[in-house]
């Protein structure tokens, strides 16, 4: 199990913490912590009998890292003169410094923990009180401290920490957060469940979660800083519960419940084959999103009748680089073929917010979910833009393929955006490579500027696809990554409906098909108030899907315009959902469970 000196879990009593579940499934099993620093230190245990073989291994630290210092500090003179050495001389101060080393052992003693864990957490104290400093003079010794801290660690776990890889079981990763590359570039047969303590239901980690088919919680507040690897934990992703050490009756409930969920999995699985028609005859069409393009897979196993959203930003997002025409190609190409002539919607990139590139982070913004990204960036990086065009235009020579511009603020965006795609066409062309000239061009409406032009958006694009995700951040101004606002992010709320409504009518004015592709799409209670509104395509994370047929084949068009009429004219969200999870509960008993909650939502694995 975990590598380390004599680590060894002194916890034994049962803990429960709730958060966001994210992406659903029950998982029992250890978990791996990772750091939010370079270093990853996590919190680990000692049996009490190895104290003071920590104590020996931290003084050890020291005695090495002073020598060490020592002779820095020599040639340094040597080469720079007396000044200038000074600050290595600061440096063995602090490590000769009797406080400094009464509180990393009081904690070793205190808490039972390994050496190297409690160095960097009483160096970061100190860090953090020099910071706190209003004289400047304090706040620049924050480097060197942070800089001794990393000369101690060194010599206590090497120069990096340990790794996911190093561990041998399947982990259940727990972080403070997880960027969406690092989701991604997790070694996907190693880690079983994530759980976070910040983050939002439609943050794209979340997401990521979900297409990866991995259970997750989210905006757990204060688990990460309370367990050490090797901890046993339940982790329900459908609930969004986190019980540490649990104890063997609450096991055996949680798997059991879990093999129930899995043969009700089985019987939807079967369900994924039959057409989506309400009971009076409606036609939806159900579709899946994906992030990667082995998913599309995924999503005709779930009888997705294609892929309503390509969240391309995912081939920046997993390597160091910008994708090259023909790594975009390859990897549209490959949707294509797949879907043997089933519709697929390319979504231009949209990095910027809570998905950045390397080159990006390099230069922060202030505001960056009003920043610089998704079409606005693209607009402004044009070699960029045109290199996946290219690619989207060349794979759509392969089958039935859109393409779709996201965060469309105003008419001038699409404009400008036709224009560009037309330069790419008459370059293709010129070249001799094939391509569908004729190949739909739509937006996202997922601003509410675009939503209250949509009657002009309409007159420019091929489609709509609302994506409820930003629509809900941007209308309701709720951060939707932040987990301390997740309460209000509320796609039931009024104003949202609003919106939607209107869309489907400025869509329908001109013969623009309207679909919905945020995760609301999914969503049980509010698919139904999305078709009740008019969409009449739904595009959900695969899982779901069949979850979805389901409950189009068990319900009228007429009972959702009816549910939808009477929700919109509510006060609030609150009283919306009610009124729906009610209504529903009522007349659909068969597809929730004993907690009331909806029975499809568990995705196969
Ligand atoms: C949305 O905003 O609803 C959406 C589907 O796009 P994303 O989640 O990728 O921002
Ligand atoms: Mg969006």
């Amino acid at each position: 199990m975990c590598g380390g000196d004599g680590v060894s879990g002194i916890r034994n009593e049962m803990e429960r913490f709730s958060g966001i579940g994210v992406s659903p499934g029950i998982v029992v099993g250890r978990v791996f912590v990772l750091d939010d620093k370079a270093r990853r230190i996590p919190r680990r245990s000692v049996a009490p009998k190895d104290i003071d073989h920590q104590l020996v291994r931290l003084n050890e630290a020291f005695t090495l890292s002073v020598e060490e210092l020592e002779r820095v500090r020599d040639q340094a003179e040597q080469d720079m003169g007396r000044e200038a050495a000074q600050i290595f001389g600061f440096h063995i101060g602090m490590l000769r410094d009797k406080v400094l080393r009464g509180s990393i052992e009081k904690v070793i003693n205190d808490e039972v923990v390994t050496a190297e864990y409690a160095v960097d957490r009483v160096f970061g104290e100190w860090a953090d009180r020099f910071r706190s400093m209003e004289d400047s003079a304090f706040t620049t010794k924050v480097n060197d401290i942070t800089d001794l801290a990393s000369r101690v660690l060194t010599h206590l776990v090497g120069s990096h920490g340990h790794e996911l890889s190093e561990f041998e079981y399947d982990a259940i990763v727990v972080a403070r957060e997880l960027t969406p590359s690092q989701t991604v570039g997790f070694d996907r047969s190693k880690v079983v469940a994530i759980a976070t303590d910040l983050g939002g239901k439609t943050s794209h980690t979340a997401i990521v979660a979900r297409a990866l088919g991995i259970p997750a919680v989210v905006g757990l507040s204060r688990l990460w800083g309370k367990l050490s690897d090797g901890d046993t934990v339940i982790l329900d992703g459908s609930r969004g519960i986190v019980i540490v050490e649990p104890d063997y009756d609450t096991i055996e409930h949680y798997l059991s419940e879990e093999v129930e969920r899995g043969n009700y999995q089985m019987t939807l699985r079967e369900l994924a084959s039959l057409e989506p028609v309400t009971t009076d005859g409606t036609k939806i069409e159900v579709l899946g999103n994906i992030e990667f393009a082995e998913e599309t897979k995924q999503v005709l196993e779930y009888g997705g009748e294609g892929v309503g959203l390509f969240r391309t930003e995912f081939l920046y997002l997993a390597g160091e680089r910008e994708p090259t025409e023909e790594e975009h190609y390859n990897a549209y190409r490959s949707c294509v073929e797949q879907l043997a002539g089933r519709p697929l919607t390319i979504r231009t990139m949209d990095l910027g917010a809570d998905k950045y590139t390397q080159a990006q982070s390099l230069n922060p913004e202030r505001n960056p979910a009003l920043g610089l990204r998704s079409i606005r960036y693209c607009l402004k990086n044009l070699p960029m833009f045109k290199h996946q065009l290219r690619a989207i235009l060349r794979a759509s020579a392969h089958g039935p393929v859109k393409l779709m511009l996201p965060l469309v603020t105003s008419v001038s965006e699409v404009r400008q955006s036709r224009h560009i795609i037309n330069d790419v066409m008459e370059d293709l062309q010129d070249e001799g490579h094939l391509f569908d000239r004729d190949l739909s061009i739509g937006i996202m409406v997922e601003v509410p500027s675009a939503a209250l032009v949509a009657s002009t958006l309409a007159r420019e694009v091929d489609f709509f696809s609302i994506g409820t995700n930003d629509l809900v951040q941007y209308t309701l101004a709720v951060d939707r990554t932040n987990e301390q606002v997740a309460d209000l992010f509320a796609p039931s709320h009024p104003a949202v409906l609003k919106l939607v409504r209107d869309v489907v009518r400025a869509g329908r004015h001109r013969d623009v098909p309207v679909s919905c592709c945020g995760e609301a799409a999914g969503d049980p209670d509010m698919a139904v108030l999305l078709m009740g509104l008019g969409v009449r395509t739904l595009s959900v994370t695969p899982g779901v899907a069949p979850g979805i047929k389901r409950l189009i084949r068990s319900i009228s068009i007429d009972r959702c315009e009816r549910l939808a009429k009477k929700a919109i004219s509510f006060d609030s969200d609150t009283e919306v959902s009610m009124y729906v999870r009610d209504r529903l509960r009522k007349e659909l008993p068969e597809a929730y469970d004993s907690f009331g909650q909806f029975r499809g939502d568990k995705p196969g694995r």
